[in-house]
């Protein structure tokens, strides 16, 4: 466990990867205020005690579980890869991907069973090996660097064990997957000790409230709109929003404007059944922060 001898906190970042750019822009969101200056080393925040560090994405798990420092963002996938004792504060909703194992098209592969007696070309060695022995399937592990997807090609594996978000890069090396080990998304993670720490702890808190904030707020918008009074109970039934709509009545007999927060997830659904219950003049805002 490192020795801090300062008070601020520090949060690790990846430096530069597929989740530096959305990892930085959910902490300026969440109102911190930092440059980058090139993702040098540490990026201080001018309005919180706060220091950004930007590591490269395999050390983050560690650094967090060691107390190098308190908090990271960093794929689900990759603290489950290192094994690290670290704790999952919230899941930020961005960095989708699936571990899966694939084959090329053409093999003669069906269920991950089969694979027994043949070679697995995978980066994750540790959830691949997991994997199969709680499958009991007596696979070889052939550990790579990155680039597994040409492995059977060049005969270096019989199948792979890769991260996949579209698919592209499968359907692109004529490869299918086979089996799905788990699904990963950008999380962030505490260091146990930190949060155990009266003298960190608070301030973790109160960064997790303005995290969760920002979060909450991405994945709602505020709906606003107009409804004859007869078409309430359909509207609300269909608007539950945080705890009830808000119903407002018009100068216009027998009118209400209806406002409400809706989930982003079912938002184009809710608005096509708003219209066919009878509302009309459909606002939809973007919500800055929603602090629950
Ligand atoms: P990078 O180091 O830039 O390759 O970023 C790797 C991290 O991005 C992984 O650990 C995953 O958490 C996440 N990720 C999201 N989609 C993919 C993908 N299709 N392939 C690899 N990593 C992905």
């Amino acid at each position: 466990m490192a020795t801090r001898r300062d008070d601020r906190l520090r949060i690790a970042v990846q430096s530069s990867g597929r989740l530096t750019r959305e990892s930085t822009d959910l902490l300026r969101h969440a109102g911190l205020e930092f440059d980058e200056h090139d993702r040098k080393l540490l990026a201080p925040c001018r309005n919180f005690g706060l220091d950004l560090l930007f590591v490269r994405n395999d050390d983050i798990p560690e650094y967090v579980q060691d107390g190098v420092v308190d908090l990271g963002i960093v794929g689900w996938n990759t603290i489950r890869e290192a094994g690290a004792r670290v704790e999952t504060l919230a899941e930020l909703r961005f960095g989708y991907c699936t571990l899966v194992i694939a084959v090329p098209q053409n093999s003669r592969l069906c269920t991950p069973a089969e694979l027994a007696g043949l070679r697995v070309a995978t980066a994750h060695p540790r959830s691949l090996r997991e994997f199969l022995d709680r499958q009991g399937i007596e696979a070889q592990v052939v550990e790579i660097r990155g680039g597994a997807e040409l492995a059977p090609a060049l005969d270096v594996a019989d199948a792979i064990c890769d991260l996949v978000s579209t698919g592209s890069t499968l359907r692109v090396n004529d490869l299918r997957p086979l089996a799905t080990l788990y699904e990963s998304q950008a999380v962030l993670i505490g260091c146990p000790t930190s949060l155990a720490d009266d003298r960190r702890a608070p301030a973790i808190r109160r960064l997790g409230i303005r995290i969760d904030a920002s979060l909450t707020a991405r994945r709602l918008r505020y709906v606003m709109l107009n409804a004859p009074r007869s078409a309430l109970p359909a509207v609300r039934s269909i608007l539950p929003g945080l705890r009830s709509p808000t119903v407002i009545p018009l100068a216009e007999p027998d009118m209400v404007a209806v406002h409400a927060a809706v989930e982003e997830d079912v938002f184009w659904d809710v608005l096509e059944r708003l219209k066919a219950a009878g509302s009309s003049d459909i606002l939809v805002l973007a919500i800055e922060k929603m602090m629950r």
